[in-house]
């Protein structure tokens, strides 16, 4: 969806390169459910729907000054259009909710009757620093930008491991080697490897045999790929009553555990929220994965008391993860400033079982960005070394903790 709609993009501004062209609506600010892609032009209708004619749509028609154009894979466009002079105007109003576009129209005198050469125009004017379209919700967006406080969004080069990934050795479809080649190449320093762990008898959840044969490899892709480096780790399923999968004699081998619920979704919220927790206050947790498991569109997840499930994470130090699978994007961005408030940073996780499921970082940081995420709460915005670093010292933490006992 995304490919096709950069490809319209390109197409429209090669034919009409003197016109102004942007993606606006929902598609602009990054929602993570979307029904169509809206596109704002200065182009003539006439002539756009003549070059739309020559390309195969499966659906192309004019509705109220609108073009509708349906692709054969199933994705709606909606191109509207707007005269040169009031294009930047129709831009804001197009892609904010409405929430926010009034909010900022309330503080510009005669905003109707005026002209604006850009966006940072109408934000200077209603006294506001620029406010980037995936922020437009009307949330806090506006009283942050009145203070000039909005913080420096992650982007996606600050990005520097991949966290949570599977291979062959559970349900991934390649090897660990393949997948750490492929990590360097795309400018990654380090793999953050997390199979599915003993209980995951689904998806070949490693024993503990193989947990230790698995580390061997790694040991030696280590040597092979230096500076590049593999850390140990799994993606441990929370059990029933909220314990993890191995024993501390293996738990304590891991680099960091990724704790999961896989299975026995059919919870109340009060039931989910304890499993979490007691996963959370696990001294061998050291990120929570996909925190109500829900798939977008498709399963609802179980319903957990975030606030509850976010202030453990606070107390226990754990990370809290984005799944970043366009499916999940699990922690919901929604709850993004709560978590950088009470100091848990938050991991953008690919969870990829292939190479190409690396790339899902992209829709994990856009997701991370309409929250607010900033670099410095990002857990691996950390470089390889400070990665190494951190992992070492919190397992020194854990063995302290546990002689106490
Ligand atoms: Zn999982
Ligand atoms: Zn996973």
């Amino acid at each position: 969806m995304e490919e096709e709609s950069l490809l319209l993009l390109q197409l429209l501004k090669k034919y009409f390169s003197d016109e102004e062209i942007s993606f606006t609506g929902e598609f602009r600010r990054y929602c993570e459910v979307l029904d169509k892609i809206d596109l704002l032009t200065s182009a003539p209708l006439k002539e756009v729907m003549e070059m739309l004619n020559e390309s195969p749509f499966e659906q192309l028609e004019e509705v109220e000054n609108t073009i509708h154009a349906k692709t054969t894979a199933g994705t709606l466009f909606h191109i509207s259009f707007s005269d040169k002079n009031s294009f930047f105007k129709n831009l804001f109003i197009t892609t904010g909710n409405d929430l926010h576009v009034e909010e900022v129209k309330k503080r510009i005198a005669d905003f109707d009757s005026k002209y604006f050469s850009s966006e940072e125009e109408i934000y200077q004017s209603a006294g506001l620093s620029f406010i980037l379209p995936e922020l437009r919700e009307g949330i806090n967006e506006i009283e942050l930008a009145a203070e000039n406080k909005l913080p420096q969004l992650i982007e996606p080069k600050d990005i520097k491991g991949v966290v949570h990934a599977h291979s062959k050795w559970s349900d991934g479809n390649n090897t660990i080697e393949e997948m750490a080649r492929y990590s360097m190449k795309l400018g990654y320093e380090y793999l953050c490897m997390s199979d599915h762990s003993k209980s995951a008898t689904y998806a070949s959840g490693l024993s503990v045999e193989r947990v230790l044969q698995q580390h061997d490899e790694i040991d030696k892709l280590n040597q092979k790929l230096s500076p590049f480096r593999i850390f140990k780790g799994i993606e441990s399923d929370i059990l029933g009553d909220g314990s993890l999968d191995y024993d501390e004699d293996i738990l304590s081998r891991f680099d960091f555990v990724i704790a999961s619920i896989h299975q026995n979704f059919k919870m109340s919220e009060e039931k989910a929220t304890e499993r979490l927790i007691r996963a959370i206050e696990n001294p061998y947790t050291t990120i929570l994965g996909h925190p109500t498991g829900r798939l977008l569109l498709s399963r609802m997840g179980y319903p957990i008391n975030h606030k509850a499930v976010i202030e453990a994470a606070a107390k226990n130090n754990v990370i809290i993860e984005i799944n970043a699978h366009p499916w999940r994007l699990d922690l919901d961005w929604r709850w993004i400033q709560f978590t950088m408030k009470l100091g848990v940073e938050i991991s953008i996780n690919p969870d990829a079982h292939n190479l190409n499921g690396i790339h899902d970082i992209h829709y994990g940081t856009l997701a991370a960005r309409k929250g607010m995420l900033s670099q410095k709460m990002t857990f691996n915005s950390r470089s390889v070394t400070e990665m190494e670093e951190y992992f070492t010292n919190r397992k020194s933490k854990i063995g302290s903790m546990a002689a106490k006992q």
